[in-house]
């Protein structure tokens, strides 16, 4: 039996819209929404909210004067690039968000621990979900959750599913679990730092720490133990791993197909093995086998578990990257986080660090990419097309291992002293870096620069010595 997603669609979380955040250069395409009938649509959905427990001052004190285009925009959104599994997968597990995970965990061990006792959920696997979903707890998503619901519920396609959402948001503010103005997440409407939907909040959010209220933004008890619930009312067996790398049988040919769970005695008697070659363990009941990537690439044994991940956001791909992390978390290794059987590829995927180095170097070698953020989105990508063309190689658009090596070793060919700022309009410019702290500063600011009265518009560069420094742009 499939077990339904939270959040409906594949994407509606903070996670995808990150991973394909649309970028800047799409700033002009938004859709022209009209307020009269948003505003009509609003004093419809005044009325149908009553009957589900939302009074009418609780939705005129967070009606939205008018409707926030962008979120329509995200909703249509098609990405112009692919990515593969791998690409997905080295920049949700990267060593930071490891070395991450491990802290928290430090941290927060004697809560694990009391969640693990409650729920009968392994801690390694709420801390997977906390940190692909939020960055454990320091990525929540910025968006106004009732200008984006109620957007959503008058526009576009999916209007009466937002709908629901939207009513939910304003009974989770009425009731007083979250504060209004904690009420913020992705374009779609899932907040905190589980990323819950507001019908999953209802339906699952626990109070952990005794205070009265549900509060999945400010609370790490509440949100670590409204995961566990939430996996826990998903088909969650305690004490099961979620699966394990396997080796296939010499010659086999494997396709995926998870949902298909077998005993492990029938996957011992085809010859699969641990990816170290030695026997299948007995402590999965049944499991089915997923190979993201076909036959030739990382294949794994999965049981219910890895169910209740994938129930959280219907993607194989995600869930597998929680597994990974929550492992890599558990055996405390940071240093190497690839699978046993490597990727079917000559050009491995990037870490987060990565992605922000090549996006620093395409700023530094003249391109206007926007804020350096680790997220590889179209407009970085369309960048990578256009310095590939230049260095005369297949111009993909792919911000993989190979396309890291070409621009960074052209970085390295640069003076150390110095940071040598081009733009399309003045070819070439040496700037001297200003040593100051950049703590009030971002890409791109204007400010007054005392020495000439005049005004000067800086740039953060990260130097070759790896420090953040300002570069004044002419
Ligand atoms: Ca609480």
């Amino acid at each position: 039996m499939q077990k339904k997603s939270h959040r409906t669609l594949a994407g509606f979380g903070l996670l995808a819209s990150l991973m394909t955040a649309p970028s800047l250069a799409h700033a002009n395409d938004l859709p022209n929404l009209s307020n009269n009938h948003f505003q009509s649509c609003l004093n419809t959905l005044k009325q149908n909210f009553a009957s589900r427990g939302v009074s009418a001052s609780t939705f005129e004190h967070y009606r939205p004067a008018q409707p926030d285009p962008t979120v329509i925009r995200s909703l249509n959104y098609q990405p112009e690039f692919k990515k593969d599994v791998w690409d997905y997968l080295s920049a949700l597990v990267d060593e930071e968000r490891v070395v991450d995970g491990i802290n928290a965990k430090n941290r927060h061990a004697d809560t694990l621990r009391r969640i693990e006792n409650r729920y009968g959920v392994n801690m390694h696997h709420v801390l997977g979900v906390w940190g692909v979903e939020s960055n454990f707890g320091q990525t929540l998503g910025k968006k106004n959750l009732f200008d984006s619901l109620a957007t959503l519920s008058c526009f576009d396609r999916r209007q009466s599913y937002f709908r629901g959402e939207f009513a939910n948001a304003l009974k989770i503010v009425q009731n007083g679990d979250i504060r209004a103005q904690d009420m913020t997440g992705s374009w779609a409407g899932a907040f905190g730092q589980t990323q819950f939907m507001p019908s999953t909040f209802l339906e699952l959010a626990v109070d952990f720490d005794g205070d009265g209220r549900r509060d999945i933004v400010n609370s790490v008890p509440d949100a670590l133990a409204s995961t566990a619930n939430f996996l826990a009312k998903r088909g969650y067996r305690t004490g099961e791993p979620w699966g394990f790398e396997v080796k296939k049988p010499a010659g086999a040919y494997v396709s995926s197909d998870r949902r298909t769970k077998r005993p492990m005695s029938h996957w011992r008697n085809l010859g699969y093995t641990l990816a170290d070659g030695s026997p299948l363990p007995s402590t999965l009941g049944s499991a089915g086998i997923l190979a993201p990537a076909g036959s030739n690439g990382p294949i794994f044994l999965v049981g219910r578990n890895f169910d209740a991940f994938y129930a959280y956001n219907a993607s194989e791909s995600y869930a597998l990257a929680i597994a990974h992390l929550s492992d890599l978390i558990a055996k405390n290794q940071s240093y190497n986080t690839n699978f046993a059987t490597p990727w079917p590829t000559d050009d491995p995927g990037i870490s987060r660090r990565q992605s922000k180095e090549i996006q620093q170097a395409l700023i530094n070698a003249g391109y206007d990419i926007g804020a350096v953020d680790g997220i590889i989105g179209d407009g970085t990508r369309r960048a990578i097309m256009q310095y590939q063309t230049r260095m005369g190689v297949p111009a993909d658009g792919r911000a993989g291992q190979k396309f890291y090596r070409l621009i960074m070793g052209n970085q390295s060919n640069r003076p150390q002293s110095q940071i040598i700022y081009q733009n399309q309009t003045q070819p070439s410019q040496v700037a001297q870096p200003v040593q100051q702290p950049v703590a009030n500063i971002s890409w791109g600011q204007v400010r007054q620069d005392g020495v000439s009265g005049g005004v000067t518009r800086y740039r953060t560069v990260i130097n070759s010595a790896g420090q953040t420094v300002l570069v004044p742009v002419q």
